[in-house]
């Protein structure tokens, strides 16, 4: 195991931010730390990097417990915190040396050209970070992550800020890195632990609520919504014998939420009900699933 978490507590005074977690990563995977703001995601990742000290439990990094030797396990680790702090003024050469010495890397020269290679950095290279877009102060981050070449990666909320763009990008370049690390990435977005996980792990008020393979979320969470607006009025009464179909939330006398929990798209079998009817549709859009509606559905 790479990151085995054991009863794992945090306490700020009275409030329990992190409350008794158990869980661990396979070498290899990639897993989604999911949670709403606020649910104890970024002091857990504090925690198995040894920024802060755990209240109670243990945490083991490539079999070593971290209250024993954190500066072993650190070395393990690359660590990408919230916000990735960046020294602004320096340059993104200069930066990447500055962390390169500090984790004692060989080659060092040669392995920052390595790095800005594998990150995409190469024509902002001689750049000063705070003259850099948000997208790339996130390779930025992502290279002094993984210039000791660690086992294992710690990503908090490493695409939150970016545009829909920079989104697309940071996320290919962790999969692309996570090939051959150990990855743990925390997210308040469902989807992106959909786009880029392998297993999920759901924290809630500091407690885990569900542990589970990404692609099983979509399963436990089988209610499908579509949207669908129609050219024209449809009574409620004629949609409800869609089939499959278990609720109808009526919009205005054109539009309605359909739900099903039918395995079968939902948009099809809409789209081939309202060709039989003679009813035109305008728009079918399946609806996201909001991160309180998969919280229902796990804990209920
Ligand atoms: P997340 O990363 O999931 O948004 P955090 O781990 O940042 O959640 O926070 C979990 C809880 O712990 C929150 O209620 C937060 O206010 C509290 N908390 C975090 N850091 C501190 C701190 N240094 N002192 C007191 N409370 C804190």
């Amino acid at each position: 195991m790479s990151i085995e978490v054991k009863n794992l507590s945090k306490y700020y005074g009275e409030q329990a931010a992190v409350n008794d977690i158990t869980f661990s990563v396979g070498k290899g995977e990639i897993i989604g730390f999911l949670g709403p703001n606020g649910a104890g995601k970024s002091t857990t990742m504090k925690m198995i990097t040894g920024f802060i000290p755990a209240t109670q439990g243990e945490i083991k990094v490539c079999g070593i417990p971290v209250s024993v030797d954190s500066i072993e396990t650190r070395k393990r680790i690359g660590y990408l915190p919230e916000n990735n702090p960046l020294y602004l003024d320096m340059y993104v050469k200069e930066y990447l040396e500055f962390v390169g010495k500090i984790y004692k890397v060989k080659n060092l020269k040669e392995r920052v050209k390595e790095m800005i290679q594998l990150v995409g950095l190469e024509i902002e290279q001689n750049k000063k970070i705070g003259m850099l877009s948000k997208g790339y102060r996130q390779r930025v981050g992502l290279a002094q992550a993984i210039i000791h070449n660690p086992d294992v990666l710690i990503l908090d909320e490493p695409t939150s800020g970016l545009d829909p763009n920079q989104l697309v990008e940071i996320r290919e370049l962790i999969r692309r890195i996570g090939k051959e690390k150990t990855v743990m990435l925390s997210t308040h977005i469902l989807q992106e632990v959909e786009a880029i996980c392998d297993r999920v792990v759901i924290i809630r008020q500091g407690k885990l609520v569900a542990d589970n393979l990404a692609s099983n979320l979509q399963v436990e969470t089988d209610t499908q919504v579509v949207y669908a607006e129609f050219d024209g009025i449809v009574s409620k009464n004629l949609l409800q014998k869609i089939p499959g179909v278990s609720k109808i939330e009526r919009v205005s006398d054109s539009k309605y939420l359909i739900e099903s929990q039918s395995l079968d798209d939902l948009r099809k079998t809409v789209a081939q009900f309202a060709q039989k009817n003679n009813l035109l549709v305008l728009t079918l859009r399946t609806e996201e699933k909001s991160l309180e509606e998969v919280f229902k559905s796990l804990t209920k």
